[in-house]
């Protein structure tokens, strides 16, 4: 049995129009034909972009769907003059659940600093979406052998001023940078290195008994090949998938990865 109960996120990225998300979501439902046993152990949750997220909305509330999403990206203020943002206020509307926070395009191609992202989190509780904060090292990093002080760092920074009360409503997804659409893998004793001493920093943080209930991701070309071997590592409590989520064969068998 599962300590935490496993999250499997497709983020679908700048990928699928509202017209193509629809169609992804209704062959995976058709994909997984056990899909109420699947959808009980393992909870599964997609990531469109903002302009799909009405129609993903309409069709998982129409069609009953198991599935939960959330968005990309959010703006840490409520409203006002953000040309071109979109508020948690919004997304909560829209039925959202989740919100990714500081995934590292956000990061690099935004300039989004871990100040950014905590206030980006704080956003997220205050409109009710529970936060996917993506942290992770880059390549030199990694090389230079500092990828856990790195990541540690990134964490603390990121979740400045996120309230104990609210750590429940945490997820955690490791994202080595040099992972990411890279189609490089990390190994799973490398992915459990890093979810083990992100759960001991949360223990530091907040507690043994609230740090055992957050739920820690690994991200980074996650393909149906490698993804039983990830998640039976202990403290591996789910995948972020990229580019494989995009294909709704492949993304259901690394939602059925125990078979
Ligand atoms: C991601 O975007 O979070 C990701 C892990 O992408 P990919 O699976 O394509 O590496």
């Amino acid at each position: 049995e599962f300590l935490r109960r496993p999250l499997i996120a497709g983020n679908w990225k700048m990928n699928m129009d509202h017209v193509q998300g629809i169609t992804l979501l209704q062959k995976l439902e058709w994909t997984l034909d056990d899909a109420k046993h699947s959808f009980q152990r393992v909870e599964v949750a997609v990531f469109p972009p903002f302009t799909d997220l009405r129609g993903v909305q309409t069709l998982v509330a129409g069609d009953d769907l198991d599935v939960v999403y959330g968005a990309q990206d959010l703006s840490p203020f409520d409203s006002g003059a953000y040309t071109g943002d979109i508020s948690g206020q919004f997304l909560s509307r829209l039925g959202c659940t989740y919100v990714l926070v500081g995934h590292s395009e956000r990061r690099t191609l935004h300039d989004e600093s871990n100040e950014v992202v905590a206030s980006k989190l704080a956003a997220a509780l205050k409109h009710s979406l529970q936060p996917i904060l993506c942290i992770g090292e880059g390549l030199e990093v990694r090389q230079s052998g500092d990828h856990v002080n790195f990541t540690l760092q990134q964490l603390r920074e990121s979740l400045a001023g996120y309230p104990a009360e609210s750590v429940d409503k945490l997820v955690v997804a490791y994202e080595p940078v040099w992972a990411i659409g890279t189609g490089e893998v990390a190994g799973p004793e490398d992915a459990q290195e890093m979810a083990a001493a992100i759960r001991g920093e949360l223990v530091a943080l907040y507690g043994v008994e609230a740090a055992e209930g957050v739920r820690v991701l690994y991200g980074g070309s996650v393909k149906a090949a490698s993804a039983a071997a990830l998640m039976s590592e202990k403290d591996v409590d789910g995948l972020l998938v990229g580019g494989a989520s995009l294909d709704a064969g492949e993304f259901a068998n690394i939602v059925r990865f125990e078979q």
